[in-house]
């Protein structure tokens, strides 16, 4: 049919969001939209805050000169100076406006990074449970996957990374705060995972998720800890933008190859298709770069939702930032709990779609109103858990 067999097995492995999506939909037809509660979506419940959309005003009224052109391929030379001020200020490295380029959201940037820097048959490893994009990411670049378990608080596993690099390794991917789990990974986890990180291995620290940090939380900056790391940056979930696909790879001056991966990511971004990041964005977050959500929202939906599920009787920690819920399931096997979830009208993404069974991974950009008329659901599905066939 033309379609290449590389592409129909990867659909195949992320038929879990398809599965999901259409069954969606077959719910809301059956119950009626109003009826089904669905926590399988990352995707921001709520408006960009007012200085953004104010800033995307003045951007708009002050109609630059070409600034609807192509420009360079890193980006406007102003907007990545700002950038590099602010990252400069926050780690302490003397980042300049070379050492940022602006790229389609954090997922642009980490296809940059590793089409930079992998050849067919290079690993790059994956802490799990871990975003399921990462797979098709790396195979993109002709990459291997190695995935390497965390521990059971979810953090890093240093002495299983350290077992899992070989001279083949070129990159591990790390999440803080994490999509699936919530987990925040410290300083000193950092610190150690650094002290087994040698060249050319880089540490890919893909942060979309760094505003969403609760209970007073500041994820500590991998660009301080880490000497080789570069983040892929989005502000997706930071101002609730996820469609306008803006975002930035960093780069630290200090690498020895700095110089070398900056020409190649640069040359990356435009020969992967993406030639540009947008425009008009990259000149509304340079004026507000640190604006964010209000977070206050996303944990009062996770303190209702993790106190309510552990009073019935669910193992639900609260996670410590990102969207994500990510208990237990009650029964081992997650995907036949995801369909007793399903019959009260509850989508959950199944533990086996980030490569954790016994788990499931609930959204926290569920509106309010409907998380809570979704509780007494997840209440009947755990007392019915002693009569499910396992499947
Ligand atoms: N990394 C993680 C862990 C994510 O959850 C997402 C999106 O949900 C991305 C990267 C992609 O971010 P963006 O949409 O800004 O490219």
């Amino acid at each position: 049919m033309g379609i290449s067999k590389a592409i129909a097995e990867q659909m195949e492995q992320s038929s879990w969001i398809r599965r999901m999506f259409e069954i969606g939909l077959e719910l809301r037809q059956q119950r009626g939209a109003e009826n089904v509660f669905d926590f399988t979506l990352g995707n921001p419940d709520v408006e960009p805050p007012d200085a953004v959309m104010a800033a995307l005003r003045r951007v708009v009224a002050g109609n630059r000169p070409r600034s609807h052109g192509y420009m360079p391929n890193a980006g406007f030379p102003e907007v990545r100076a700002k950038i590099a001020g602010r990252l400069a200020e926050r780690t302490g490295a003397p980042f300049t406006a070379e050492d940022v380029i602006m790229t389609c959201g954090a997922a642009g940037a980490i296809n940059v990074a590793l089409k930079s820097i992998l050849d067919p048959g290079d690993e790059v490893i994956v802490l799990n449970p871990y975003f399921p994009e990462y797979r098709f990411h790396i195979e993109n670049h002709g990459g291997r996957v190695i995935v390497v378990e965390t521990d059971e608080r979810f953090q890093p596993d240093i002495a299983r990374i350290a077992a899992a690099i070989t001279p083949r390794t070129k990159a591990l991917i790390l999440n803080s705060p994490n999509n699936p789990t919530g987990a925040i990974y410290g300083a000193e986890v950092l610190r150690e995972l650094d002290s087994v990180v040698r060249e050319p291995m880089l540490v890919i620290s893909d942060e979309p998720y760094r505003p969403i940090a609760f209970d007073g939380i500041e994820p500590p900056e991998t660009l301080r800890t880490i000497g080789r790391a570069v983040v892929a940056w989005s502000w997706s979930k930071a101002m609730a933008i996820a469609g306008e696909r803006i975002g930035y790879l960093a780069i630290p001056p200090h690498l020895a190859e700095a110089a070398a991966l900056r020409n190649a990511a640069t040359f990356a971004n435009r020969i992967l298709g993406y030639i540009n990041a947008p425009a008009i964005w990259q000149w509304v977050v340079a004026e507000v770069p640190d604006v964010t959500v209000d977070v206050r929202q996303y944990q009062e939906k996770r303190d209702l939702l993790c106190d309510s599920l552990t009073r019935m009787g669910y193992q639900a920690p609260r996670p410590q930032g990102s969207y994500y819920v990510f208990p237990k399931t009650p029964i081992p096997d997650d995907v036949a709990f995801i369909r007793l979830l399903q019959k009260e009208g509850i989508l959950a993404v199944p533990g086996a779609g980030f490569g954790r069974r016994g788990y499931m991974r609930l959204s926290l950009t569920i509106p309010r109103r409907g998380l809570e008329r979704s509780l007494p659901g997840f209440e009947r599905a755990l007392a019915q858990c002693g009569s499910v066939v396992p499947g």
